[in-house]
């Protein structure tokens, strides 16, 4: 395969982080679009000085470049599609992977916060997919791959609005699947399980520590272990490769879910 032009958003840490690592693995070149501006939230997004030292250890594994981006705003959205368009002369796939969360009873549930995880969970594929289009329609093997969750397949309580706007990204995937088949362009979901990132250590369970992260996940997980960021880039490439799969949400959650 040639090598592809990639934009992973979300991709300064956590899960973005180990995408990327893939597809350098794998050849491509990558662009990795985050926030990267320290921004408040109920735990801390990605830094600058995050996103930098990412880059420079991504480095090691092939062309890395960086550009800062908000996926809520379509102007940003733009940009880093141009700049992508720029440093690599081509955009050929898409990684909608920026995301955020909150957790509580309905009740109490700030209207801030819901409208912040969809415009951020949700709206990153409509901004992003709109600015990518007409570079993602001249590419010969495009491919468009969305973070839902496997908080996308079942609910939970506490977690109403980050469900169903992970419920809304494989809706939006399968629709777009359709859609974009006659460019050639497949769309698929990936659905993690549990990974270790921030928003499980500084939110969901930021008061319980590694241990006890540890111990929950090794007794409720079939194959024993929680995920981690490259399990979850070694099947986003997957589904990029994958010439005939389009319209899938695959879960990569050791058996935790299955449907
Ligand atoms: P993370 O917080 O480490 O990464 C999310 C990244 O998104 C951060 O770098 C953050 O700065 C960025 N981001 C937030 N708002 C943004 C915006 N407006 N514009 C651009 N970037 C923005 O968490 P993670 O676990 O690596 O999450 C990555 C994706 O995986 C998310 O979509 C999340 O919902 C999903 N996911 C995570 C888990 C898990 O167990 N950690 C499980 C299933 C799905």
């Amino acid at each position: 395969m040639t090598s592809r032009s990639v934009i992973v958003t979300g991709g300064a840490r956590g899960i973005g982080k180990g995408i990327a690592k893939a597809f350098l693995q794998q050849g491509d070149r990558v662009l990795i679009a985050d926030l990267a501006s320290a921004a408040s939230w109920r735990y801390d997004l990605s830094t600058d000085s995050q996103m930098h030292e990412t880059l420079a250890e991504l480095g090691e594994f092939g062309d890395a470049t960086s550009t800062n981006l908000d996926v809520t705003d379509f102007k940003s959205c733009q940009k880093a599609v141009a700049t992508a368009q720029e440093n690599y002369g081509s955009l050929d796939v898409l990684i909608n992977n920026a995301g955020v969360i909150d957790s509580g009873l309905i009740e109490d549930f700030s209207e801030e916060s819901w409208d912040r995880i969809f415009d951020v969970n949700v709206k990153v594929i409509y901004n992003m997919t709109r600015a990518a289009l007409s570079h993602l329609r001249s590419s010969s093997n495009a491919a468009i791959v969305n973070t839902s969750s496997i908080a996308g397949k079942r609910g939970s309580a506490n977690l109403s609005c980050y469900c169903s706007s992970k419920f809304a990204v494989v809706g939006l995937t399968q629709s777009l699947a359709h859609e974009l088949a006659p460019s050639g362009i497949r769309v698929n979901a990936i659905c993690p399980g549990i990974v270790g990132t921030a928003m499980w250590r500084d939110h969901l369970m930021a008061s319980h520590g590694e241990e006890a992260f540890n111990s929950r996940m090794t007794r409720t997980i079939p194959l024993g272990r929680p995920q981690t960021s490259d399990d979850i880039g070694e099947a986003v490439v997957y589904l990029a490769n994958a010439r005939n799969v389009t319209g899938v949400a695959l879960n990569v959650a050791g058996g935790l879910e299955m449907h």
